[in-house]
């Protein structure tokens, strides 16, 4: 694990690879892969690999190391998905509907007539679905 990692967090078991994940993108401090309750097919997270449960709680070099991808992620979220656009959309406490204490960007494509709503627990995926769409995302990331 990461040296500040919580043991308790689900996402430092993502990073620590103790809890599989369809990933999308990893360097040294960020990774990114697909939600598996997602609001939309190839809602994709983002997340610093150290532990830091709010935005405020990572510093400028930290907070800029994860999201220098989101132009990149958004880009390819939109080609490997076929979505018109997409929300990019970051919370910050409970009453903020943070679910998982450790911070995260969600990318959410939308499509014309999603009648979306940011309604939590989200969907899921269908059998072998996921990595379907996590080769397409990791294909566009590399076009
Ligand atoms: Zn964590």
């Amino acid at each position: 694990m990461e040296a500040n990692a919580d043991p308790n967090c689900v996402f430092c078991k993502i990073v620590a690879g103790q809890i599989p994940c369809a990933s999308v993108l990893e360097t040294d401090e960020a990774l990114a892969f697909l939600d598996i309750n997602p609001l939309a097919r190839g809602h994709v997270l983002l997340i610093p690999k150290r532990h830091a449960a709010k935005l405020d709680d990572l510093n400028a070099s930290q907070a800029g190391g994860v999201l220098r991808h989101l132009p990149a992620l958004g880009k390819a979220v939109r080609q490997a998905t076929g979505c018109q656009g997409y929300n990019v959309l970051q919370n910050n406490g409970r009453v903020a509907h943070q679910e998982v204490m450790h911070v995260h960007f969600h990318i959410i494509p939308r499509f014309k007539g999603d009648d979306f709503q940011f309604n939590w627990p989200a969907g899921g995926y269908a059998e072998g679905e996921i990595e379907q769409v996590r080769e397409a995302i990791r294909s566009a990331l590399e076009s």
